[in-house]
Parts: C-alpha cells; structure tokens; sequence
C-alpha cells in the first residue's frame, strides 16, 4: 500500500491535475491592488540580528524594520537559502507560495507577514514572535517550568479559531504541529509556517498531492500517507496529534515506529497514540474524535472550538494543605487544575498551577472554582462518550497499545534531548515509507531542513505560488539571478535572466553613475551591476532601464512570461510593488 502511494508520487501528477500553463494573452482582470496586501520593503530598512532558527528555506533572524517615519518594529526575517547556483526551484516555488497565502491571510492568531524584500536573498519580513516556538518551549530543560494544562488549552482553543478560519479561506495547512505554532506572547499562540499550505479544490475539498514531495509522516491522517489527499479533515488529524504533542511536552508521535508502520499501525490495528498522563479522559476523547478514520467522521475545526468548550479541565481551589505522602502537594488558595475526578470520587488527579506538579491528592481538599460562563467545563469522572464509541481505535486500553506514555515530568529531559531527532523524523518523505534494511524510523537530521523532494534539474524555474502549484509542472525557466554574473547579456534580449547581467567594471561617465543611481533608486531589490547593465542595454535610457529591470522582478516573482509582466507592470502604471502584490495574489 505505501507502495502504490510511492508510485502515485513518482508518477508525476494525479488525475485531473495536468498543467494548463495560462495563455499569454488572456491575462485575468487586474483588480486594484487590495489596501489589505502587505508592501515590498527596501533591503536598507531592514536589518537583520539574531539567529532565531532555521526552516526549509534557510534562516530566520531577527530583525528591525525602520519604517518610514522612522519608527521601528521588530519583526523575523526569513531568508531564502542561495546556493551557488541560486535557490532550488521547489525552494523558490514554496517560498513564493509561503509569502503568496501570508499576505492575504489576517487573524489573531495566524502569524503575520509584513512585507517581502526583492533582494538578494529573498526575504520574508514576518510578524516576531518573541518567544519562540512552542516545541521549543515544551520541551525546554529544567529550570523552565512546565505549561500550566489550562494555558495548553486555551492555546488549543487559539489554533482551533486560527484553522477554521484557514479552513473557511480554502486552505489546508499540511504541517499543523507545535514546531510550526509560535509564541506571540506568553498567552498568544500563531499558526506559521504556511510552506504546504495549498488551495482546497474541487467538491470534495481536498488536495491530492501531485509530485514527489515531503510531508510530515507522523502527523498525517491515513488519507494522507496512503493517497496523497489532504483537506480541512486531515488537518483536523494533524490537531489531535498537536495535542497530543502538547500534552506529552513535546514528544514525538510514534516514536521508535518505523515509517512504514504508521499507515499499517492505524489502519489495521487501529492503533492510536496513547493519552499522555496530564491529557484528561474529556480531552483525549476529543483528540481520539480527530483521529476518526473516516475524514467525514471527524470534527470541523468550529465544532472543535465548542468542543474544547466542554472539555476543559475544571478549576479548583486548595482549602487545606495537603503534605500527605504520595499525594500532590498544595497550600490553601493554590489553583489546581483537575485532569481526572468525578464527584463521587474521594481521589482527585490534578495539576498545582502555583508549582506545576501533577498528582493525585484528596478530593476534599478542592472545592470547584465556578468558572467564567464562557469557559464553562464539564467535571467527567468516566470516559465520555465518544471515547466509549472509540473503543477499538483506544490506543490508552486497546490491544493496539504502543508504548507506555511516561511520565511526562520525568522524562522532560529526554524528551529534550530526542527533540533533534523528532524534527527530523517529523518531515521525512513518504517515499521512505517502504521498509528499510537498515530498521529504525528515523532520519537524518538535514531533513528537517529538506522538506521538497527529490531535486529538479538545474536551475528549476520558479512556480506560480497557489495557482500552478498542485496543477501544473514547472515552466522552463533560466537560473536565478548571481550577483556577480560573468558573462554579459542584456536584459530583455531573447534567453537573458539576471545571471547573465554583467557586473561591469566602474563606470567613470559621471552622467552615466547618476543614471545608474537613478535606476537604482526606482526598482526596489535590484543591485548596482544589475543597473549599469539595464543602462548598457538601452543605450543609456534610464526609463528603459528602469521598466526592463522592473520587468524581470516580476517575472522571477511569478510564472506569467516577461510580456504579460510588462503588461500587468503597464496596467498598474509601473508601480512594481502593486504589481507584486497582484501576482503574489493570484489563486
Ligand atoms: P520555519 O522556516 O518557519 O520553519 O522557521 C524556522 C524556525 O525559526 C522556527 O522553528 C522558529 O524557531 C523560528 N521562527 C520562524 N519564524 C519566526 C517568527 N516569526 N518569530 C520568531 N521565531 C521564528
């Protein structure tokens, strides 16, 4: 069966997804450009600090973005990785795609884009969330204090809100999992790294994937790993294992499973990730409802939202010490979250908010805080009643139980040292799915870091970002721009592209070096060589110059041909960054 998937990868496109590269002369009706796009930004009003991590496309610092009027705003900075030949095509492709959904995307808790930077490298100006992943967070060593359970759902809550209204734009994420949810502020969590995402077609609302590419294996739904088929409904999947991430404190989903099992795991011995000591009964129950087998079967993201209502964990208050030995440890007026208790119960299980420490301890010595009628919860004592119907799909009692889930405290450090290896192992390709000789589930680290498939040949064009990218393969393109190209070639000659611009020696004409700053000036993201040799091609003709350079930025942001450039650049009277903005845009 991963085979049949293999093969439906490496035979190219799935069904009804052959390319209709768009005709050249039938352009789209050009809107105005949208108040709500975000901007290009100058490469000198950014400036990059710290390493804060590194993704798929390569780096992202920190950064300061001076604004015009001077205020500055911290933001992150992703940079597209450059080799020595330019960025890989499929690189490129996801970037573009990445700043293409972001920049129309506005939510609360989605993180936003602020603005792209047309240089070299490409940047993606994005929205700082200061405190870092929440994978990062969940699995910091000690002295970091665990997350209260009760902040771990109100995040879940965030993201539920955030992927319904992904979901309701005709997006599926494709890569849900703390790694990719960022800590805005210690109670604000944002849903990034949009690199997967693609548009949901046709009636069925899904997205076959098309072409050999990575997916992160152990949060996929079954429909994920056997046909290739995302939808709102396999993200929804990939919820249930983010939860089930947050609970565990950032352990990683089958674990010491080989690839290949997975699929094999949960389709036929419905096997299913076990409830992690700190997730209630009520919550797991929810998590279970994701990982129903049939897409139809498992929750929206709106019913999530309201179901998260109903089973958040209850508050309590301490009223008496309790120092009993064996027994959670708490002091009059302590916050306890209860993860397990029912009223007729005298054992309560619970989390101490003031210490973080989890255990049972003497109902008594609780009383019920009355929440807030818009977190009101529901105190379970026995398993809901979807987890009743879950039964055989139970890896907590089932036949089908994996391993033991440790105590999530003790093993924090553990959990800290695997994280490496999780990651890794996380967006490993679903080519790998087959058994392997060597045994083990995991990979390579520097696949963290390699989420595109198998290489495309040299030089591999940049793709239309959403419109091309599931449909259509990609369009012959020359090689990315160099910066010190060696050869001269002129722009918009038959067959020219950046890396042919000549880098030129100092030009001494002082009217031709303010020409040349002139041009500079006009087109954002150009260099000084790239400049000198527009002007050479034009025979000295700044305006040339400037509407032949802003010709090939667009055409390196798109998949349109350099004369539809021209004219997209026309209709918006050369305004280069509307006319960004448009195709970036584009469905
Ligand atoms: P990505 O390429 O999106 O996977 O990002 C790689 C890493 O960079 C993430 O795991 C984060 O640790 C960090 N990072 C990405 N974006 C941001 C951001 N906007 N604010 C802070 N850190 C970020």
């Amino acid at each position: 069966m991963a085979l049949a998937w293999a093969g439906l990868i490496f035979g190219g496109f799935a069904p009804g997804q052959k390319e209709t590269t768009p005709p050249s002369d039938s352009l789209p009706s050009l809107p105005e450009p949208d108040g709500r796009l975000k901007c290009l930004i100058p490469d000198r009003a950014v400036c990059r600090g710290e390493l804060l991590g590194s993704g798929c496309f390569g780096m992202v610092h920190r950064g300061l973005w001076t604004l015009p009027s001077g205020q500055t705003v911290p933001v992150a900075v992703k940079s597209l990785r450059v080799g020595p030949e330019g960025p890989e095509g499929t690189e490129l492709e996801d970037f573009l795609r990445e700043v293409s959904v972001m920049m129309n995307l506005e939510h609360p808790h989605v993180l936003r884009l602020h603005g792209l930077v047309l240089g070299q490298p490409l940047q993606m100006v994005m929205e700082l969330a200061p405190l870092g992943s929440l994978h990062a967070r969940l699995t910091a060593p000690a002295p970091t204090p665990p997350l209260p359970l009760a902040l771990l759902c109100l995040f879940l809550r965030q993201v539920a809100g955030a992927m319904a209204y992904l979901g309701a734009r005709g997006l599926v994420h494709r890569d849900l999992a703390t790694r990719n949810l960022l800590l805005a502020s210690p109670r604000t969590i944002k849903v990034a790294d949009f690199g997967l995402v693609r548009p949901l077609g046709g009636a069925r609302g899904r997205y076959i994937m098309g072409g050999p590419r990575r997916i992160p294996f152990a949060w996929c739904a079954p429909e994920s790993l056997r046909h290739g088929a995302f939808s709102s409904a396999s993200d929804v999947w990939m919820y249930g294992v983010t939860l089930w991430e947050m609970f565990t404190g950032g352990e990683e989903p089958w674990a010491g499973v080989p690839p290949y099992l997975i699929l094999q795991r949960l389709e036929k011995d419905r096997a299913r990730l076990p409830r992690p000591p700190l997730c209630s009964r009520a919550l797991y129950t929810l998590a279970l409802r994701c990982w129903a087998y049939h897409p139809a079967d498992r929750p929206t993201f709106s019913d999530l939202e309201g179901l998260l209502q109903e089973a958040w964990p209850p508050e309590g208050r301490c009223v008496r010490e309790v120092m009993e030995p064996g027994a959670l440890r708490m002091e009059p007026g302590d916050p306890i979250t209860i993860i397990e208790g029912s009223l007729d119960s005298t054992t309560w299980k619970g989390q101490n908010s003031r210490t973080f420490k989890v255990g049972s301890f003497p109902a008594s010595a609780v009383t019920l805080v009355d929440p807030p009628p818009a977190t009101r919860p529901v105190l379970r004592g026995t398993p809901a009643r979807g987890e009743r119907h879950q039964r055989n799909a139970d890896g907590d009692r089932g036949k089908a139980k994996l391993q033991d889930a440790p105590q999530a405290r003790g093993q924090r450090r553990n959990v800290a040292l695997q994280r490496t290896k999780g990651i890794s192992k996380s967006l490993e390709s679903v080519l790998s799915l087959g058994p392997r000789p060597t045994g083990g589930g995991s990979s390579p680290p520097e696949l963290r870091h390699a989420r595109t498939g198998p290489q495309g040949p040299p030089g591999r064009p940049p793709h239309l970002p959403m419109a091309t990218s599931s449909s259509q393969p990609p369009r012959e393109r020359p090689s990315w721009p160099k910066r010190e190209p060696p050869n001269s070639h002129p722009i918009g000659a038959p067959g020219a592209s950046k890396a042919a611009i000549p880098s030129g020696g100092p030009l001494s004409d002082p009217e031709l070096q303010r020409r040349v700053m002139e041009v500079e000036l006009s087109v954002h993201g150009v260099t000084h060589q790239e400049c000198q040799a527009a002007l050479r091609a034009t025979g000295g003709d700044v305006v040339s110059a400037i509407r032949n350079l802003k010709v090939e930025q667009l055409f390196y942001l798109s998949s349109w041909s350099r004369a539809d450039c021209r004219r997209i650049l026309e209709r918006y009277q050369w305004d280069l960054s509307a006319a960004s903005r448009y195709v970036l845009a584009q469905p």
